[in-house]
């Protein structure tokens, strides 16, 4: 058999592709229609392995879909316009904007040399005023409809980096980018009103009780909330839910939630409990068991501004359930912004 020679294979079948207009997208055609998006990386400077890696999987996904008859949208772009790419072009001793599509440039180089099912035709660079407008356009139309405001609030500051952070971005009170000490800094910002949207998007929230087995995989079914009436934004209460898988390997589960909006200003406290679950006794004792697996992902944290905390939640009782009782969780945020919660729960074997 012959040596596999990818410097003789690789560029003839990229070349052959791109002849073939292999990788355009026709806008009128009666195949079955895919939208394959990864996240645009940033052109600080050429892609490394994390890159090859992640789009990889992405190419996977669309090559998949294209071979099984779908019509695959599988645009590239690059988020090009934000105070990394400036740092970087800083740092670099260069103008951002020559630095920028250089670094775009020579990405998308590599890119090809990936072999990666582009349509090259609907690249996006978030610094090209073609791109940017639209942003500024929606931005104009959010005013005009009194859905921006301006307000004073403290932000997650690195002086390093000069930016402001997103609390995921800061890690153990360090910045994720730079590892240098973040600090609270008021700063007059832009907000959009996206709270007088939230009651809507709470209400259709019916399928946000999930599931999963003790391997970790989602179970399928319905969830929902069966007094979301008494649900609000920004109110502390006690709710019910019920979830039905759709596998009758599963029971249906019925259980209540305890969400706790916390007042403090700085919201470092999170607060939270879980209320009583009650299940029905199977004579599947193992099946009865896996019930408080399954409710770990229904633990869930949310911060003052009513924003889903993310994190981990484990039972640390060692005892069984096969009997009603009392068992305790832990709840491990993944931002150090929040204290971890350690509660107990009642629960009701019928
Ligand atoms: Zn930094």
């Amino acid at each position: 058999m012959k040596a596999y020679n990818p410097h003789e294979i690789e560029p003839r079948l990229q070349l052959a592709w791109e002849e073939a207009g292999l990788f355009c997208v026709p806008e009128n055609s009666d195949a079955p229609k895919k939208y394959v998006l990864e996240m645009f990386p940033y052109p600080s400077g050429d892609m490394h392995m994390g890159h090859a890696s992640n789009y990889t999987y992405g190419d996977v996904a669309a090559r998949y879909a294209k071979m099984q008859g779908f019509d695959v949208l599988h645009p590239m772009g690059w988020d090009a316009f934000g105070l990394p790419a400036e740092n970087a072009a800083v740092k670099h001793h260069s103008h951002p904007a020559i630095w920028t599509y250089q670094n775009i440039e020579t990405q998308r180089k590599s890119f090809t040399r990936m072999g990666f099912s582009y349509d090259w035709d609907r690249k996006v660079v978030a610094c090209d005023p073609e791109y940017y407008r639209w942003g500024q356009w929606i931005f104009l139309k959010f005013w005009e409809r009194g859905l921006v405001e301006r307000r004073n609030s403290p932000v997650n500051w690195c002086p390093s980096c000069a930016t402001v952070l997103a609390n995921e971005q800061v890690i153990e009170g360090r910045c994720w980018r730079c590892d240098s000490e973040v600090e609270k800094r008021d700063l007059t910002q832009w907000y959009y009103k996206i709270t007088d949207y939230a009651q809507e998007l709470l209400d259709d929230l019916d399928s946000n009780v999930t599931a999963y087995n003790r391997s970790g995989r989602r179970l399928y079914g319905e969830g929902e909330w069966e007094d979301r009436s008494s649900l609000k934004v920004g109110d502390s209460g006690r709710f019910r839910f019920r979830f039905i898988p759709e596998d009758d390997d599963y029971d249906t589960v019925t259980g209540s939630i305890r969400i706790v909006v916390d007042d403090d200003d700085d919201y470092e406290d999170l607060d939270l409990t879980i209320g009583e679950i009650n299940v029905t006794k199977t004579n599947n004792p193992r099946r009865l068991a896996s019930y408080l697996n399954k409710l770990n992902n229904a633990i869930e944290a949310y911060n003052e501004d009513g924003r889903r905390v993310y994190g981990e939640a484990k039972w640390t009782s060692n005892k069984k359930v096969e009997e009603s009782g009392k068992f305790k969780f832990v709840f491990v945020p993944y931002s150090s912004k929040y204290r971890t919660v350690r509660d107990e729960i009642q629960i009701n074997v019928n």
